[in-house]
């Protein structure tokens, strides 16, 4: 039986389709210029773990209220995660405001080309440093992401699990000897772009790509079960409990999170801490617990790691908040609605379920 053989895929075919098909993002120029090496890195930190068509807003709202990075290192902390509320992963958010600083306290406002310096810059990962040299500086470097990572064990139809960091180390090698020395960010981006546009995990457009003659996926019919995911365990689930306390002025009760952890420096109301077990209304408010009325349905938030269900209770008017405060039974600080200090998506929607639940009366 004569034997196939397959080609390396080369970079011009993938930059020729690139040229024609490039989506038009607010990222990828600037006035008619390339994006400045701030842009390139804002946009990068906020597309972690989110999609296109959710950053397009946030990433022009962010731009037109700190158009250089020294305007965004001059920005309060406070401001940055209100902008940010929605995309999530707030140290994400908290990191960007670090590293704008940095970049201006320490490098005279230039971002660095060098990956090792990059890297050391807050929030900046492997990924991240490769994909500001590559598209901000136009030097070498491999961008991988899970849409590269998708196109390339296609293309060299790899079955072992995507998912395994020593699967990942292979595919780094592959991508860093098939990368260019000019074009670099071209190359980069078409790659990310293949991946998201034609290279889909679903039902990729194979006939629309550039590089399908030299695609083992799709010359062996592999294309719907490459790449191969090992399944990861059950989503754990956590609960907690809510308590929305407004004053008779309409003022909501709310109080910090500790600056580190999950969603650390955001506001929300006073509840209890989330727990793997079923959650218990607060010890503090057992002999006050018919005060409040219990919201539904409850609200559930799925984290990268574990889903939340919080059961929120909305404080009655025969509630005497300022009384529980100063017994100490409750704690927080009263913000008016207009003007509301940085919440998480989270905590938004327990306030959300509370006030639909004033509404129904
Ligand atoms: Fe992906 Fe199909 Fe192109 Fe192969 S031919 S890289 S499976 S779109």
């Amino acid at each position: 039986m004569a034997k196939t053989s397959f080609s390396v895929p080369q970079p011009q075919p993938l930059l020729a389709w690139y040229g024609r098909f490039k989506r038009d993002l607010p990222w990828r120029s600037h006035n008619g210029r390339a994006p400045s090496p701030y842009h390139t890195w804002l946009s990068e930190i906020m597309l972690q773990q989110t999609t296109v068509a959710t950053v397009i807003p946030y990433y022009i709202r962010f731009t037109t209220r700190w158009p250089t990075v020294e305007a965004l290192a001059q920005a309060h902390e406070d401001d940055v995660l209100k902008e940010w509320a929605g995309l999530g992963y707030y140290s994400r958010a908290r990191n960007l405001l670090a590293c704008a600083r940095t970049v201006v306290a320490d490098h005279d406002g230039i971002f660095p080309s060098d990956i090792a310096t990059l890297k050391t810059l807050p929030g900046i990962g492997e990924y991240t440093a490769n994909a500001i040299r590559a598209i901000a500086f136009d030097l070498p470097a491999s961008v991988m992401d899970g849409n590269v990572e998708r196109v390339l064990t296609r293309i060299f139809a790899i079955e072992d699990p995507i998912n395994l960091p020593v699967n990942k180390s292979h595919l780094r090698v592959i991508a860093s000897h098939l990368a260019p020395d000019t074009q670099c960010g071209d190359y980069a981006q078409a790659l990310m772009e293949l991946g998201a546009t034609v290279c889909t995990p679903k039902n990729p457009r194979c006939t629309q790509c550039p590089w399908q003659n030299v695609c083992k996926a799709f010359s062996l019919g592999k294309t719907a079960s490459i790449p191969v995911i090992q399944r990861k365990t059950k989503t754990p689930h956590r609960h907690a409990i809510a308590l929305v306390i407004r004053d008779k002025t309409g003022r909501f009760l709310l109080r910090q999170r500790p600056s580190k952890g999950l969603l650390g420096g955001l506001w929300e109301p006073f509840g209890t801490a989330w727990t793997d077990e079923a959650a218990q209304f607060p010890a503090s408010l057992q002999n006050k617990i018919e005060d409040f009325i219990r919201q539904t349905p409850d609200v559930v938030h799925v984290f990268s790691h574990f889903k939340l269900t919080t059961i929120v209770y909305r404080a009655d008017a025969s509630f005497d908040a300022e009384q529980a405060l100063a017994d100490g039974l409750i704690d927080g600080t009263w913000f008016s609605p207009d003007d509301l200090p940085a919440l998480s998506r989270l905590s938004e929607k327990i306030i959300e379920r509370a006030i639909q639940g004033e509404d129904a009366l």
